[in-house]
């Protein structure tokens, strides 16, 4: 397996200044690291049943569906709430730099539904969080969550605490 943290790019002072953020185009642009990376974030849940795999906007979806696919689950994508064309449901929550929201259309999950939750990154878990409620207000069971990137030094996991959570790059400082 490649050396994964060798193909993501320290920008420092983006989006605003103080924030170091973790630009994963290199590794998206790397054939042999972004078919290690889905297959490592998928690895942990093979063989359990996840049927849907629910991804944050926007970075969550490029990994979400490879691992939907290795999986051989269906994807639902957590989006903008005006993004979304049909009858959704809402979840708040904030960001380490700033405030948002994600939705997920009504029937994108079922009661249930064994999920597994995947995005870039994990920073403050809010992102997370919100979606995680998201699937649990419609009836799914979260099987665990599934993370590229892991801010450790944010503690995000804490805000998961219920949840098996694995991440393939972990960072103990900004
Ligand atoms: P959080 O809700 O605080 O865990 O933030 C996670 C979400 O924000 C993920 O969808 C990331 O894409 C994005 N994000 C937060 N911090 C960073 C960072 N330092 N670099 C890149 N993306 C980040």
């Amino acid at each position: 397996m490649k050396d994964l943290a060798a193909y993501i790019r320290d920008v420092p002072d983006f989006p605003k200044k103080g924030i170091v953020f973790k630009d994963i185009t290199p590794l998206l642009g790397d054939a042999g690291a972004f078919a290690g990376t889905v297959a490592a974030l998928a690895a942990p849940f093979e063989g359990r049943g996840v049927s849907k795999v629910v991804a944050a906007e926007a970075r969550g979806f490029v990994f979400g569906a490879g691992v939907a696919l290795r999986l051989g689950a269906g994807f639902v994508p957590a989006r903008k709430p005006k993004k979304l064309p049909w009858k959704h449901r809402e979840a708040k929550f904030e960001l380490e730099y700033g405030t948002d929201s994600l939705a997920i259309h009504e029937d994108a999950v079922s009661p249930g539904e064994n999920v597994l939750l995947v995005d870039d990154l994990i920073a403050t878990g809010g992102t997370m969080a919100a979606v995680a409620r998201l699937v649990e207000d419609a009836g799914g069971k979260v099987v665990g969550c599934a993370f590229a990137i892991e801010l450790s030094f944010l503690n995000g996991r804490a805000r998961l605490g219920g949840y098996e959570v694995h991440s393939l790059i972990k960072y103990d400082a900004p």
